[in-house]
């Protein structure tokens, strides 16, 4: 259910708050597909573009721009691409939780939900010593028992839903959390991908730049916060990367914009 929550003025001069985030997959996605995927070195190596190639223009773009993200990183990620990650949070980005081998929620049972949360936040404490406060579900489908587990583990906030287009309180029998929605239209995955089995999409930088800007000026007009979602291995690409710059440094010039990690958004909306 969700409650609707009161937004506060972003810290002035911003009439609007932008958040980029970043969910590094990498194989994780595949390798929870089944064991034939081990031995598909082609579609693995286009998951480890993310991290090899993907990460470093992200983090070179937004250090250009003196603008912060956050990445979602799966324990698996964190565990196989260790030196990646550590640039990350090197740069001073926040890092979130995306499970562990990026299993989705409603095709495990209960304990495996659990699992798929322990093992994410022990295997980012042990490769980067970071204990992440915020939760996004592997491929954004969130069951009951994921969401029971984020109180019981003390997450801040989640970003899986889509009740809204700003942010709001998602509430389930006696819990609440801090809901920071995401939408398919702002994620470059649904635009961008292409796969040998399933076919895809493959669109135009431009068309998702003007479906990207569309969506800022909306978050302008009604002075509301607005995540976008990418991920390396398809924004990564250098065509795409050109598009992100692009989007970045128009929404720049057109407003005073808050841009801010998930965390940070999440402790102004909290504070008292
Ligand atoms: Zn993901």
């Amino acid at each position: 259910m969700r409650r609707e929550l009161e937004i506060p003025r972003w810290p002035q001069p911003a009439s609007v708050a932008v958040s980029l985030t970043f969910d590094v997959d990498a194989e994780s996605g595949f390798l929870s597909e089944g064991a034939e995927y081990a031995a598909r070195l082609t579609t693995l190596s286009e998951a480890a573009f993310g991290p090899a190639r993907g990460v470093g223009r992200i983090l070179d773009l937004l250090s250009e721009l003196a603008l912060p993200a956050t990445f979602y990183v799966p324990g698996d990620t964190a565990e196989r691409h260790t030196a990646t990650v550590e640039q990350i949070v090197a740069a001073g980005h926040e890092v979130g939780h995306h499970g562990h081998l990026h299993l989705r929620s409603d095709r495990i049972s209960a304990d495996q939900q659990r699992e798929e949360i322990e093992r994410g936040f022990a295997a980012l404490q042990e490769s980067v010593g970071v204990r992440p406060r915020g939760y996004r579900s592997p491929s954004w489908e969130l069951t009951p028992e994921t969401f029971a587990l984020l109180g019981e583990f003390g997450f801040d906030y989640d970003s899986s839903l889509m009740g809204d287009d700003r942010p709001y309180l998602e509430e389930r029998e006696d819990r609440t959390i801090l809901e920071l929605p995401v939408h398919w239209s702002l994620d470059d995955w649904t635009h961008f991908w292409w796969g040998i089995d399933e076919g895809g999409r493959l669109a135009t930088p431009s068309s998702v730049l003007e479906v990207w800007l569309a969506e800022f000026e909306s978050a302008l007009a009604d002075r509301r916060h607005v995540t976008y979602t990418m991920h390396p291995e398809i924004i990564g690409r250098g065509h795409r990367i050109a598009m992100l710059r692009r989007f970045l440094e128009t929404i720049r010039d057109r407003a005073n914009i808050w841009f801010a990690s998930h965390g940070e958004i999440c402790d102004y909306l909290r504070k008292p």
